[in-house]
């Protein structure tokens, strides 16, 4: 599930996306309202947890935006001001949620999750050969046995069977798991695909190098 957060604490940002990464999360974190407004422009979010007081413009006129783009994409609005207006406000311009800080992390956990549960546009089974991964309830099997997969291996696959026997470059990969990741190199990509080769021997399917470009997954021969 990807989670873009916008808080600009950096302490409170670091914090929080460690510990919604600790719940199979994947983040991405930026600190002002300019950079929040492009992200969500650019990537696709399961949710958008956003601060209200950001540099840039603040947390009300991003999710304005947002709506006026026609988005759905579900907002859970931070907010330091224990202030009723600031609530009333936030929810009327289209957020979905909002947490009073300081909150529970477990408390934003359940929040993030049941308005992602909200929102699944995309189907919840995504299934090749023997292998089948439960996009919503994040379980992968091969058969009837569970196969374990890392946050990354299970972004690179997700994204690798939505585009089954269709070329897909390492870049493109990287662009769809991360967005904002400049830590993540072509080279980890040739990684986790090796990691996840080995995983799927018996799946009934293979990636297959597109050599100088990337890789394909398509049914075994
Ligand atoms: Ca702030």
């Amino acid at each position: 599930m990807h989670v873009l957060l916008v808080e600009d604490d950096s302490v409170l940002a670091d914090g929080l996306s460690r510990i919604l990464q600790g719940h199979g999360m994947l983040v991405e974190v930026v600190a002002d309202g300019l950079q929040a407004d492009q992200a969500l422009q650019r990537g696709q979010f399961a949710v958008a947890v956003l601060d209200i007081g950001l540099p840039g413009i603040d947390g009300f006129e991003v999710v304005r935006r947002l709506r006026a783009r026609g988005s759905a994409t579900p907002v859970l609005l931070l907010t330091a001001r224990d202030a009723v207006e600031d609530r009333v406000r936030g929810l009327e311009t289209g957020a979905d949620d909002y947490l009073v800080k300081p909150f529970a992390t477990a408390e934003l956990v359940a929040r993030i999750r049941a308005l992602a549960r909200r929102n699944t546009p995309t189907p919840t089974v995504l299934a090749l050969g023997q292998l089948s991964l439960d996009t919503s309830a994040r379980r992968a099997r091969i058969g009837e046995r569970p196969l374990e997969l890392s946050v990354r291996e299970w972004a690179v696959l997700e994204y690798l069977l939505q585009h089954a026997a269709r070329v897909v470059s390492k870049q493109q990969i990287i662009d769809a798991i991360l967005p904002w990741g400049d830590d993540l190199t072509l080279n980890a990509v040739e990684v986790y695909v090796s990691r996840l080769r080995l995983k799927l021997l018996d799946a009934g399917i293979a990636i297959r190098t597109i050599r100088g470009f990337g890789y394909m997954l398509e049914p075994a021969a």
